[in-house]
């Protein structure tokens, strides 16, 4: 799973952990982010949401297109492109640089091998996508990446050249004209004839718009401006050449190579006159038949598509599956300890075959290729976005691990024996043994595919989850990226410096806490077999809220997450979260990341980074109601709704402590007050209350106490609902696009690193400067 941005809203899927996010699965949005999807994304999921793999279906299957409505022009600007779009650096340079020469030569052929799937993702977006991408690159080519000169050349105004750079900027960052986050198609903001204008100072680039100039202004109905089932009138490309391919016939055979054990992930579906070709992405058109995943290619169907021909054919993709072995091969043989050369071989072999059995091998290796210096996954990973849930979009990343921040979180680790007993519950609450979770936090060089999560949690094979285990890391240049000058909402004016100054570290801490800490402490009081229990039974521990023994635990075959159910996923971010806040007032924490000496001094520097923590979540608690959805009140994202909590919490510790403050009826000019000289004698004491209760509720299995006290305070009406939320959405910034950086041989074979400008220029010029793509 990826998280957060993934998944992020993700994507509640196949069998994993209880967590609806996609892109991140843990992590979720940074809580210092204002960004989100489209606000027109809660109601296309409310109003047209295709059931997902391993959903019930909500409808009938239908059989006939739906009659399509128009859509109305208000509707219709929605789906503009964002303008302009919030373009980031991806930061990288210190990181890379502390690479060894083979180390860089090695991040750099998983680099090309990532990228070279570019053009894979752009087919598995849409059918315009990737001659899209070609006219793009034709006009960078044109113009020398000089788009003053092209806006002369073609005579355009510079709204017009504006509008087509952020249209191309927003395209790149997504791969494709689909959100990557919300998968709805956003449309430019230049007209159609200024698009053509532009297209003619290049002849190759009007040979491009000629195959696109109508496909990328198509809005005929709000069902083609999402991607999802084509008989719902939705666009998908994996099934492609197959407008009539219906969701049934879909399912018939997906469920039949199922049945022959044939991996779905790394296929595509068309429909053609005597039955279905399952297109398989691999160099070879004809592997070798000890090299494929099963024997036979061809069966003649049964049952309600009797008669019709099912037939594999290899070669998807063949020339940029091709290049990607290529790369890897060069990866192998510059590999940095004999798994990850094992790994390569397996990643090489699935490539050029087929054969998603070499990928699992090739994921068993990479589970065992523990704590790398430079980290990469790379395949068809997730399956968010077939609309089936089975095919997965192309994706590859290489990282580098963050020495400074790994030693931190070690230290943490080694410390939780004398942190946990400071959370307001006795040892009868907490394991004998505190196991840390596993997780890495990585500064990503490179990560291709239509979006970047803040995390990720993979392999998604639940067999090799389950018996080889999984990693989870955090992408903290990601997580940490912000375009320059990005305002700031609800923060004083007199904070802005100490906020702007200390956020990222206050995070760092902050995430720091919430993963090793606050998921890893806590002890589930169980009746483990019948008349077996994992506590004192006849001498129950007593609850720190009551003072009385408790009377609730788990019986045998209960789970957390099967007793707290909806709620689980949202309450035990909240938790995590708690956890982080109540232990983050500890100046010997803060002096593990390096700040301070230990002593208490909330003047001080480390004092600087405690107060951005409580001024980061008290903001975070008022931009999460952007998350909340005031049809259903319901929340869409897990750690938002924990954040909004969390505020409640400061402000319910009292106005000497933290206030809402505004003089504009509209809260134009809402900021939140954290009192610093308060945060230890109020602000962590009613942290630790709420946890208190969050937690004892857990263990306990208290489902009822626990559901009556999560739902009260994160229950959203009246004033935040009516006047706080839309002054929320009226200061949302576009979701972010990342420029990364771009890596090339030297003639001495050393690798450069080679940096782009945060612009729409520069984010055309990075791939365009990826020649092989
Ligand atoms: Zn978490």
């Amino acid at each position: 799973m990826s998280i957060s941005t993934p998944r992020i809203l993700m994507r509640a899927r196949l069998s994993r952990l209880p967590l609806p996010l996609p892109l991140q699965r843990c992590i979720g949005n940074p809580p210092n982010s204002t960004q989100s999807p489209s606000p027109f994304l809660s109601l296309w999921n409310r109003s047209y949401s295709t059931p997902r793999f391993g959903q019930e279906p909500t409808q009938e299957i239908s059989l006939a297109k739906p009659a399509t409505m128009p859509i109305a022009p208000d509707v219709l600007q929605h789906y503009l492109a964002d303008s302009p779009p919030s373009v980031v650096p991806l930061q990288i340079r210190p990181h890379f640089e502390a690479l060894s020469d083979q180390e860089k030569l090695y991040a750099h052929y998983i680099s090309v091998a990532s990228f070279a799937g570019t053009r894979v993702v752009l087919r598995q977006v849409s059918p315009e996508s990737e001659a899209l991408y070609d006219f793009i690159i034709a006009l960078h080519h044109a113009c020398a990446g000089d788009w003053i000169k092209a806006q002369k050349t073609a005579g355009l105004s510079d709204d017009d050249r504006k509008h087509f750079l952020d249209y191309a900027a927003q395209f790149l960052g997504n791969t494709g004209n689909f959100k990557s986050f919300g998968d709805s198609k956003f449309l430019p903001r230049i007209s159609q004839k200024q698009l053509f204008a532009l297209a003619s100072i290049s002849p190759v680039a009007l040979k491009h718009y000629a195959k696109i100039k109508d496909a990328i202004f198509g809005a005929e109905s709000e069902e083609v401006m999402h991607l999802g089932y084509p008989d719902g009138g939705h666009v998908t490309t994996y099934y492609p050449d197959s407008p009539n391919i219906t969701k049934e016939e879909i399912t018939i055979v997906s469920d039949f190579l199922e049945g022959k054990k044939l991996l779905p992930e790394n296929t595509r579906l068309r429909k053609v006159q005597d039955g279905f070709e399952a297109l398989i992405a691999s160099e070879q058109k004809d592997p070798a038949k000890g090299d494929r995943d099963i024997e036979e290619s061809e069966w003649v169907l049964e049952g309600k598509l009797q008669g019709k021909k099912l037939r594999l054919v290899y070669g998807d993709h063949s020339v940029e599956m091709g290049m990607i072995a290529e790369a890897l091969e060069n990866a192998r043989k510059n590999a940095l300890n004999s798994t990850e050369a094992s790994m390569h071989e397996q990643y090489v072999k699935s490539f050029k075959t087929g054969s998603l059995e070499a990928f699992k091998e090739s994921q068993r290796f990479w589970i065992r290729d523990k704590g790398p210096m430079v980290e990469s996954d790379i395949g068809f990973v997730e399956t968010y976005r077939d609309p089936h849930g089975q095919k997965g979009e192309w994706e590859g990343f290489v990282a580098m691990v963050n020495q400074e921040r790994t030693q931190a979180f070690a230290k943490l680790v080694e410390s939780a024996p004398s942190l946990i007993p400071k959370l307001p519950w006795s040892k009868d609450f907490e394991k004998d043994k505190f196991l840390a979770p596993d997780f890495t936090s990585l500064e990503v060089l490179t990560f291709a595919g239509s979006g970047i999560p803040a995390g990720i949690n993979i392999p998604n094979y639940d067999d090799i989850r389950q018996t080889e285990g999984f990693k989870n890391v955090s992408l903290g240049n990601v997580l940490g990226a912000k375009a320059p000058n990005e305002p700031i909402p609800f923060i004083k004016e007199s904070d802005l410096d100490v906020f702007t100054r200390c956020r990222d570290a206050a995070f760092e801490v902050q995430v720091g806490l919430h993963e090793l800490l606050g998921h890893g402490c806590g002890k589930l009081l169980q009746e483990t077999a019948p008349g077996t229990y994992n506590f004192d039974h006849s001498n129950p521990p007593i609850s720190p809220l009551t003072g009385k023994p408790i009377t609730t635990w788990y019986k045998p075959g209960q789970t957390w997450s099967g007793v707290f159910g909806a709620i689980a996923g949202s309450y035990e971010e909240c938790r995590a979260e708690c956890v982080a806040m109540a232990l983050c007032c500890d100046f010997n924490v803060l002096s593990i990341f390096g700040f301070g000496d230990g002593s208490i001094d909330i003047d001080g520097p480390a004092g600087d980074i405690l107060y951005a923590a409580y001024l980061t979540m008290a903001r975070a608690g008022i931009t999460a109601l952007e998350f909340w959805d005031p049809k259903s009140k319901k929340w869409g994202q897990p750690h938002m709704q924990a954040r909004f909590s969390i505020l409640q919490t400061f402000l319910n510790a009292g106005p000497e402590f933290a206030s809402l403050d505004h003089t504009a009826a509209d809260l134009s000019d809402l900021t939140v007050r954290i009192e610093r000289s308060k945060i230890l004698s109020h602000g962590r004491p009613a942290v630790e209350k709420y946890l208190q209760e969050l937690h004892v509720y857990k263990s306990t299995a208290d489902i009822e106490s626990g559901t009556k006290m999560y739902e009260g305070i994160t229950g959203v009406s009246g004033w935040y609902a009516e006047t706080v939320r839309p002054a929320v959405l009226r200061k949302k910034t576009p979701r972010k696009v990342f420029v990364q950086a771009n890596t090339v041989v030297g003639p001495d074979g050393k690798v450069e690193l080679r940096e782009y400008d945060a612009t729409p220029e520069g984010m055309i010029r990075s791939f365009a400067e990826r020649e092989y793509i």
